[in-house]
């Protein structure tokens, strides 16, 4: 196997601390591995991207010494192989066009669920569109006991999800015309050969969709790994939105020393005055952390 790993960030704002767990983590499984690591810019999301912000992610990476193996990828330059990769759904009969505004779907849920029950789409427009004009484009998920998908997740342990009863079926492309995040992340990770995933456990609940997606594309399923998400004083997840500040890349290593302090690596943070001895003992710490030994290539 060769390993190809990769750090995906949306554009959203400048790279902030939780971000850098994720990104840390998956450098460092790469290295220890002996394996490729990769950057692609989720850049699809249009109104939330910010203008200039992958720039600084990049270059804020590039300061902490985490440097790709390959030019970066940018999903917004990929748009013609998402609508493939629906035609190809499309002519198997797994996606529906869907009219259902969010309100029809909230309204539905309520009548049909009992209170507690999570919001899987109901499926309103399975068997057609009732006369609506379709808005997004949603992929079938299986009924009965093939809904249910299991991963052995390599920090979490065994993860199951029931799409059918937790998800429903989902969007592929939306009311907006965007590209949903689930189907960009599979096609794209099925391109670049990504053998392994690691980022923040918040993307943990999308693995199963993922995985789903994959074996509707016939695409093989890389190994997950997610890694526990930073969080505020409040107990939220780490976002821009909730008061994240963006990293100051002139002290690397004070950061760096934090993220591996939150992954539980265990090792001398303070003892390293250079990047190269950092990165070094951070992979061998992460090594001993994941049983594994480093591997050389
Ligand atoms: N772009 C996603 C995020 O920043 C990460 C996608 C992924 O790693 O699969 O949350």
């Amino acid at each position: 196997m060769t390993y190809r790993g990769r750090f995906a960030p949306s554009p959203t704002g400048p790279l902030h601390f939780g971000s850098l767990v994720s990104a840390l983590a998956s450098w460092l499984d790469a290295r220890a591995h002996g394996g490729a690591w990769l950057v692609r810019i989720e850049d699809i999301d249009g109104p939330r991207t910010v203008p200039g912000a992958a720039e600084e992610i990049l270059s804020t990476l590039d300061h902490f010494g985490m440097h790709a193996d390959e030019p970066p990828l940018w999903q917004s330059h990929r748009i013609a192989r998402y609508q493939e990769a629906l035609e190809q759904l499309k002519a198997t009969g797994l996606i529906y066009p869907c009219g259902c505004t969010r309100k029809e779907i909230a309204d539905s849920l309520l009548h049909t669920h009992a209170r507690n029950t999570t919001l899987a789409y109901p499926g309103t427009c399975r068997n057609g569109l009732h006369g609506k004009p379709a808005r997004a484009w949603r992929l079938r998920v299986p009924d009965g006991d093939t809904a249910v998908i299991t991963f052995e997740d390599r920090w979490q342990g065994k993860q199951t999800q029931n799409l059918a009863t937790e998800v429903g079926d989902f969007v592929l492309k939306r009311a907006d015309d965007q590209w949903a995040y689930q189907l960009a992340v599979v096609v794209d990770d099925a391109d670049a050969n990504i053998t392994h995933i690691v980022r923040g456990a918040d993307l943990m609940d999308s693995t199963a969709r993922q995985i789903y997606l994959q074996r509707c594309l016939d695409v093989p399923t890389p190994a997950y790994l997610h890694v526990p998400v930073v969080t505020n004083d409040q107990g939220e997840k780490l976002s821009k939105q909730n008061g994240a500040t963006a990293l100051d890349n002139d002290k690397p290593l004070e950061t760096l020393g934090a993220a591996a302090r939150h992954l539980g690596l265990e090792m001398g943070v303070e003892e390293h005055t250079t990047l190269d001895s950092f990165h070094a003992a951070a992979t061998t710490a992460w090594a001993k952390h994941m049983g594994m030994r480093v591997q050389r290539n």
